[in-house]
């Protein structure tokens, strides 16, 4: 009964009782943000644990990222009350993987001291494969198939069994054999890439029934978190490991929100929900609709958000805490980015001064490089932040590659900068060449580049080394005497094409390389706020010059991805224009299925919030060095007016000298997808008074009963009956 119950249990509701008492027989929680899914699976693991079914070596528990894992081991020692000794299978899948594999690499082909490559080795190794095989990799670009490789392993799928019109898409329909021919070299190299971390241990459970049967016996218990955003070679592998035979009960908990799936670009299968009952019959599926989280505002926009998706299982969610002093969802217009970033900082500076604390504020970005502006601000205020799930923004790899060039520039003797850059594009001065102009320099104590300048009077370099070295040496003459009299953010752009830096990512195939395009846009971008190149050189060194400490008080800055499972008190959500959020190449690529993973990304990031959640965008951003009009996204029409309120005019960042909200947008507006009457959130700006909207630099006099989207109120239309 509850009196006895231990501690842990006492503070759970009952259907989350119920999913934590139901040890025995698969479990599926099926459940929206902020249920208390972790919590369901960390006391899940408690309560095995404290009652003695399992050993902590006993219990595979599956996370997304090591950080949950390691937060989740805490959380179960508090519970159990002292430390818990060794979950040594409680991790990622990859971490798992590994673990796995170097026991049982042999049965594989491999020495269990095997090596793991990242991205740039497997295309440097899948290169090499394509080349010897007498393609031209220019036309068949390694990184294009190391991509599809990829989404192959995804999917489970071994050379034999990829499909034919796979195979047939590359290499004049070589694609299975270079495949084969991949793994076989990734063999003699005694090597995996990431995605054989899974793969090999299904190949090696299915080839040795015996294995299998052990890892039967000594996971005694199988958890799975996040459970949305598995992919189908991820869930073959759970299956194998957590299916018994018939009559054993399937030890199996699975906890996971179909509308916070936002990784099927990376080949997650929402399906494996639905095939959880398939797989596993006899499951006891549990609904946690109580959320624990947020207040009723924040719940109440999310969920009548995610409502304008179609492919949902569809959930409700209610809180029992509604306070009246609860804050409204709040949306606010800025002129421009550098405005949003000011805004930004002024609201967590006005939070910090009523004592809460930093730590408990995040903000979300869609895309990486919107960071930036963030980051930049939050140095010349003093304001502790950090970066999570990357790096920051001039640490990037493309950031750091164009500052060499520029640090290079205004200070030819930087040879780490040199060092850097004089085969970044690749130019074919290789090893030996760098070594020898390392030696020359060295000897005759001067900078590397003032010895590439000498070098290539003499023979000492091949001649066509010495071509190429020739090409960089003028280069930097050019610029360097371009420094002084060229506007500077016009000379980064001329820098930036000439070494033929930009090329190398608009020629690179990889998913990353239009965000990188990104950064490097933003990075000329940020740099207009300064006199000179130098000056912005050094303001970058004063921000990388931030400490950034485990323990400090800090603003969080990460993007809508890397946030999943995470709460804060307080979560600001820039950006939410018409091309940024959603995103325009999810549109492009995903039609209505990638604009619903974009809404799920929306949801999982308004549900971050536990008390505030202010969502920004502004009407103004510069694409391709062209100042250009945005428009307010689509999910700012998709909230609901009842939670959500539209922030005054904030004059004191603000004086805009024009409605902030730019033209109408009506013109491209979608019809709504779902059953509700309610126009969005701009009928609250169209019940807000006159006075109002003068301070949006509007023209006043124009009916009420119409929103003021274009310069002059008389152009604007009508919200209902549109
Ligand atoms: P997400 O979908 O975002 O991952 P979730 O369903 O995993 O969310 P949790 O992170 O487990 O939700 O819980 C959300 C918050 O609610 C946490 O702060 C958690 O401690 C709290 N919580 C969960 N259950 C209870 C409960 N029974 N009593 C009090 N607080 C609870
Ligand atoms: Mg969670």
């Amino acid at each position: 009964g509850q009196a006895s119950a231990p501690d842990y249990l006492t503070g759970l509701n009952p259907e989350q009782r119920e999913a934590v008492e139901t040890v025995d027989g698969p479990v599926l929680v099926l459940a929206g943000a902020g249920t208390g899914k972790t919590r369901v699976l960390t006391t899940r693991i408690a309560h095995i644990l404290a009652t003695n079914r399992a050993y902590p070596s006993q219990i595979l528990a599956v996370t997304f990222t090591n950080k949950a894992a390691r937060e989740m081991k805490e959380r179960i020692g508090h519970l159990v009350g002292g430390a818990v000794e060794g979950m040594p299978w409680l991790g990622t899948f990859h971490s798992i993987g590994v673990k796995l594999l170097r026991r049982h690499a042999e049965l594989v082909g491999l020495s269990s001291d095997f090596t793991i490559l990242d991205t740039d080795d497997v295309v440097r190794l899948i290169k090499q494969i394509i080349q010897a095989e007498g393609l031209d990799d220019k036309r068949w670009p390694a990184k294009q198939f190391a991509q599809m490789i990829d989404g192959w392993k995804n999917k489970g799928l071994d050379p034999a069994q990829i499909p034919e019109g796979d195979a047939r898409a590359f290499a004049n329909g070589k694609g299975r054999e270079l495949y084969a021919a991949y793994q076989a070299r990734l063999k003699t190299l005694n090597a995996c890439d990431f995605g054989d971390l899974l793969l090999h241990p299904i190949r090696m459970f299915k080839a040795n029934p015996d294995v299998l049967k052990e890892y039967h016996q000594r996971f005694k218990y199988v958890l799975v978190d996040e459970y949305q955003d598995t992919n189908t070679a991820q869930y073959m592998w759970l299956r194998l490991l957590a299916q018994r035979p018939q009559g054993v009960p399937q030890n199996v908990c699975c906890v996971g929100d179909d509308d916070q799936s936002i990784y099927g670009w990376r080949g997650a299968e929402v399906d494996n929900i639905l095939r959880f009952e398939k797989d596993f019959p006899g499951a006891k599926v549990i609904k946690l609709e109580r959320n624990y989280r947020s207040t009723e505002h924040i719940l109440g926009a999310a969920g009548y958000l995610i409502a304008h998706n179609e492919g949902r299982l569809g959930k409700t969610l209610f809180t029992d805490r509604v306070d009246p002093n609860d804050e409204k969802v709040v949306v606010h217009a800025a002129w421009d980015s550098e405005e949003e970033a000011r805004a930004v900082g002024e609201e967590i500076e006005q939070l910090q001064r009523n004592q809460h604390p930093l730590n408990n504020m995040a903000i979300l970005v869609r895309a990486s490089f919107q960071m930036r502006e963030f980051e930049d601000r939050f140095v010349t205020l003093g304001l502790n932040y950090r970066v999570i799930g990357g790096p920051r923004f001039y640490e990037r790899m493309e950031i750091r590659d164009a500052m060499a060039y520029f640090r290079l520039i205004c200070q030819p003797a930087d040879d780490l900068a040199f060092e850097r850059i004089v085969n970044t594009p690749k130019r074919g001065l290789g090893d030996t060449t760098i070594r020898a102009l390392h030696d020359y320099a060295r000897a005759r104590d001067i900078p590397m580049l003032a010895a590439a300048s000498d070098i290539i009077e003499t023979d000492e370099l091949k001649p066509k080394a010495r071509k190429a070295l020739f090409d960089v040496v003028m280069m930097f003459r050019r610029w360097g005497e371009l420094l002084e009299n060229t506007p500077h953010t016009e000379l980064a752009e001329q820098v930036l094409e000439e070494s033929g830096y930009t090329d190398m990512w608009k020629n690179d195939k990889s998913a990353e390389a239009p965000g990188r395009l990104d950064n490097l846009k933003e990075l000329v971008r940020s740099m207009e706020a300064f006199e000179s190149l130098r000056g912005f050189l050094e303001h970058v060194s004063l921000v990388m010059d931030v400490e950034q400490n485990e323990n400090m008080d800090a603003v969080s800055i990460m993007t809508l991805h890397s946030a999943k499972g995470l709460e804060f008190e307080t979560v600001f959500l820039p950006g939410w224009e018409e091309g940024l959020f959603p995103h325009q190449r999810a549109l492009d690529e995903g039609g209505r299925s990638g604009l619903e993973e974009e809404r799920r990304l929306a949801y999982v990031g308004i549900t971050r919030a536990k008390r505030r959640c202010h969502i920004w965008f502004v009407s103004n951003r510069r694409i391709h060095g062209l100042w250009q009009s945005t428009m307010p996204s689509r999910f700012l029409d998709e909230l609901p007016t009842t939670h959500v309120e539209v922030a005054e005019a904030e004059t004191s960042y603000g004086g805009y000298g024009r409605n902030p909200y730019g033209q109408s947008r009506f013109d491209k507006q979608e019809p709504f997808q779902n059953n509700y009457t309610t126009p969005g959130w701009k009928r609250a700006q169209a019940n807000k008074t006159d006075a109002t909207r003068d301070n949006w630099g509007n023209r006043s006099g124009h009916s009420v009963e119409r929103i003021g989207y274009g310069e002059s109120g008389p152009k604007a239309r009508t919200i209902d009956g549109e």
